[in-house]
């Protein structure tokens, strides 16, 4: 047998070297740290003079001089249809360019280090087609949570968003709509349960399904092992919601108005996705070029989401970071400044960065492969000049990111950086792209 096939045969382990660990589950960060990956998951995470290779393996050694190691980012709540559109409108020419659009913004995510991201509301089905053109490697992309269309009742979202929604009113018809989002390939439902901010006559504060067809949704989800993450602004829709079931709050706004909300929450572990940035960009812009209607509601709403957030986390009530990317000036590729802007709200760095990785993966029920790094988990991993945890800013500094690994393989890198020929993905693309 010649050296090439006996190299072929051997499996390939390729090691983290000389790095601070920041695993995503809370611990503290640990210097002279080894990460060993093979078959593209990880191995071995933790002190380097503990690590033992095997003398069997073909091993590449990637040497990163003191620098910071941490699991991918997850984005709980996206639009890949939206890229910061002022007019908050999703729209494209034709489904061909929406395909397209689509796959840019999903590779903006990755590129900034966020290696999964849950879409929460598509557009015409086409973000199946834009995962399976990346899961066939014909483009490297994130690893695509889809929920498919955003389940509404009748109401002027669907006007404004056409390829957005599925109209749903009753209980019969919102069995069906579930049903046609999982038969598309929806890994989770969304549900619209109150009324939206950035709907031109939406009432945020209304609620829209009432609470046998928010319940039929959970049940029919359950049926097929999937979760329903539910939009609601209002206390009303919030409570409702969160008595049927539901896994996950989305925005959450008015929380607070409903301590006995908040504790049941926490008692059942329903997650909140407090999507800080969606607000937060637009209040923060000049607002000369977004619609006054949009800014007059936002004013009201931006202070409540805060206090809700903050009343949550003290109330023990689990938080997964989810930035709705797509919204007015809040784009893809910027979205992994949430966990800053939650850190602004009130929370400690660490518990921002646990909602990025580890806290998000529960949020999305896969917690056992993904959301930290551990032994046995996927090698989703963010290379970092800095301690983010010094500035959680850096996160979104494409400087202070040296390399995203996808599966471990090497998916996006500086472009001055190099290495081996055998970590790098077919299409790897450049930080910040
Ligand atoms: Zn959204």
């Amino acid at each position: 047998m010649d050296n090439h096939l006996v190299r072929f045969l051997m499996k390939t382990l390729t090691t983290f070297q000389n790095i601070t660990l920041i695993d995503g589950t809370g611990r503290p960060p640990l210097p002279d740290a080894t990460v060993a990956v093979r078959d593209g998951k990880v191995v071995y995470a933790g002190k380097s003079r503990k690590w033992q290779p095997s003398l069997e393996e073909d091993i590449i050694n990637l040497d990163f001089g003191g620098k910071f190691l941490l699991p991918g980012l997850i984005d709980c709540h996206v639009h890949l249809s939206g890229s910061g559109e002022l007019d908050s409108r999703f729209d494209a020419p034709d489904d061909g360019a929406m395909a397209l659009k689509m796959l840019s913004n999903a590779r903006k995510n990755l590129a900034a280090g966020i290696t999964t991201v849950r879409d929460l509301g598509g557009w015409n089905e086409l973000e199946f087609a834009v995962r399976r053109s990346i899961q066939s490697g014909e483009f490297t992309g994130p690893r695509l949570v889809l929920a498919g269309r955003f389940i509404s009742i009748s109401e002027s979202g669907a006007q404004h968003y056409g390829g957005m929604y599925r109209i749903a009113d009753g209980v019969e018809e919102v069995r069906k709509a579930v049903r046609e989002q999982i038969m598309h390939g929806a890994d989770l439902v969304k549900l619209g349960v109150t009324g939206a901010v950035l709907v031109l006559d939406g009432v945020p504060g209304a609620t829209h399904f009432n609470a046998d067809e928010i319940r039929v949704a959970v049940e029919e989800a359950a049926k097929f092992g999937r979760r329903v993450a539910a939009h609601a602004h209002g206390i009303d829709g919030i409570r409702k919601a969160v008595q049927a079931g539901v896994h996950s709050i989305e925005h959450g706004t008015f929380l607070h108005q409903g301590p006995d909300v908040i504790k049941e929450m926490a008692r059942r572990g329903t997650f909140l996705v407090p999507t800080i940035s969606a607000g937060h960009v637009m209040v923060e812009s000049d607002h000369a070029n977004v619609p006054d209607w949009i800014v007059i509601k936002l004013l009201e709403t931006q202070q409540a989401a805060i206090k809700s957030l903050r009343a949550a986390q003290r109330a023990g009530v689990p938080i997964a970071m989810g930035s709705d990317a797509a919204t007015p000036l809040n784009f893809h590729g910027e979205n992994s400044l949430e966990p800053y802007r939650m850190q602004q709200a009130g929370l400690k760095p660490m518990d921002c960065l646990v909602a990025a990785t580890l806290n998000a993966a529960r949020a999305l029920g896969r917690d056992d492969r993904l959301g930290s790094i551990e032994e046995g988990k996927q090698a989703d991993l963010l290379v970092m000049d800095a301690n983010p945890l010094g500035d959680l800013k850096r996160l979104g500094d494409k400087k202070c990111i040296r390399a995203v690994f996808l599966d471990g393989k090497l998916v996006a890198r500086q472009p001055a950086d190099s290495y081996p020929r055998t970590v790098l993905a077919r299409d790897c693309l450049t930080v910040g792209q």
